[in-house]
């Protein structure tokens, strides 16, 4: 057996990543000397606004859009009640139909059942047992009264990316607002608002090593939305609230670095996560992987194991040093399984025996290793232990790994 390594290893950074040092230098100022209201038009003021203005411009390159499109907002969770409560309730509108799919993050979800309260109607698509969202079934569920499409860039728990460019284009020929959940793409796909057929576009600093508490909405010029957070009128009226200047200068450094980085972290992330994936499967025996084999985000290597509880493996693994996560972090604690997991058509029981490993710029062959060690081991053991390893029948692949 390999010896644990000296320090713990993170391998969650879809639930969140480390402030990166050089991000960390450039806010410091926008707490202490400069920590102007950007509204002021004294001095430290203007020395805020134009730290501001500079961030959405760095911003604005990372998603090729441009500055003036760019809304601060308190997170990923904002900017999607922002685009889709914003694009729905249009000047008072209370009914209409809403276009989503049926893996979306709580942060879309909860928002659709909100509308949902006041008469709007909402159509989930389906997804493959890969987790792709079928462009027919978007095409089908098109409405004349549809006033929104929403469809995330790439899921969150099991990494599928989806035809967003595609479904982009098809809203654009029925005259419909596309918006996209982006907050696990920035940094692990080139996102380009323009090519991609956007109207809105959600992302959150805190998942590409920014603060967190800070994210943005890219709302195309001539986009029909009305403000949710009424007030002072920031942001183009459209998000009142002193702007977080120091968040807002550290998503404007993440964005930056982001792009300069690409090539290098995507190419060392996708390696490292494609050694798991081909690993896992022959050294645990009936272990699988959830969603799509190469149509993934380069860090994602989400797994499911007979006969295992998600929250027995995440607990064993924290022991040996190692953090993971089954599913969403934000639905931690649920004993519900994870409806991303049920679309792909997973049993309850499949469901709850997943763990989803999320790599970052920072991981390295050593660790993944390390993990590849341990994992055959922590798995038996919990099996040893679990009520159902005896008595459950024996399926398809008995005895035997594969990958779905
Ligand atoms: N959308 C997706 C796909 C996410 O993964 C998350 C966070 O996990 C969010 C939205 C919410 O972002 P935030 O934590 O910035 O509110």
């Amino acid at each position: 057996m390999m010896a644990s390594p000296q320090k713990r290893i993170y391998f969650d950074h879809s639930a969140t990543t480390q402030v990166l040092p050089e991000v960390l230098e450039e806010m410091k100022p926008y707490f202490l000397e400069k920590f102007g209201n950007a509204s002021s038009i004294h001095s430290y003021g203007r020395e805020a606004r134009t730290a501001m203005e500079g961030a959405r411009r760095s911003v604005a390159s990372l998603l090729n859009s441009d500055p003036k499109e760019i809304i601060f907002t308190s997170g990923g969770t904002e900017s999607d009640n922002l685009a889709i409560k914003g694009v729905a309730m249009y000047k008072g509108r209370m009914k209409g139909h809403i276009i989503t799919s049926r893996i979306e993050h709580h942060a879309i979800i909860e928002p659709c059942a909100y509308l949902k309260r006041f008469g709007f109607e909402v159509t989930e698509v389906p997804v493959s047992r890969d987790g792709i969202v079928n462009l027919e079934d978007v095409e089908k569920a098109i409405r004349d009264d549809t006033v929104l499409i929403t469809i995330m860039t790439a899921n969150n728990e099991m990494g599928a990316i989806q035809p967003i460019r595609e479904i982009g284009k098809m809203a654009r020929d029925s005259g419909i607002p596309f918006h996209t959940d982006a907050v696990q793409a920035v940094g692990k796909l080139p996102i380009d608002v323009k090519a991609d057929n956007m109207d809105l576009l959600s992302i959150s600093a805190h998942k590409f090593h920014g603060p967190k508490g800070v994210g943005a909405l890219y709302v195309k010029t001539g986009t029909k939305i009305e403000a949710q957070i009424q007030g002072g009128g920031h942001e183009r009226g459209l998000r009142s609230s002193t702007e977080n200047v120091p968040g807002i200068v550290g998503m404007g450094k993440a964005s930056e670095i982001a792009r300069r980085d690409f090539d290098k972290t995507t190419a060392k992330m996708r390696a490292l996560r494609d050694k798991m994936i081909k690993a896992v499967p022959d050294l645990v025996p009936r272990s699988y992987v959830n969603g799509h084999l190469v149509q993934r985000l380069v860090n994602n290597a989400s797994f499911r194991f007979d006969f295992i509880e998600g929250e027995g493996l995440i607990l064993s693994l924290d022991m040996k040093g190692i953090a993971a996560s089954t599913g969403s972090a934000c639905s931690t604690g649920s004993l519900e399984p994870s409806h991303v997991l049920l679309a792909l058509g997973l049993t309850h029981e499949q469901a709850h025996g997943s763990l989803r490993i999320t790599l970052g710029r920072e991981n390295t062959e050593e660790e993944v290793d390390y993990f590849l060690n341990v994992l055959p081991d922590v798995v038996r053991k919990l099996r040893e232990i679990s009520p159902f390893s005896s008595e459950r029948p024996m399926g398809a692949g008995e005895g035997g790994s594969c990958v779905q």
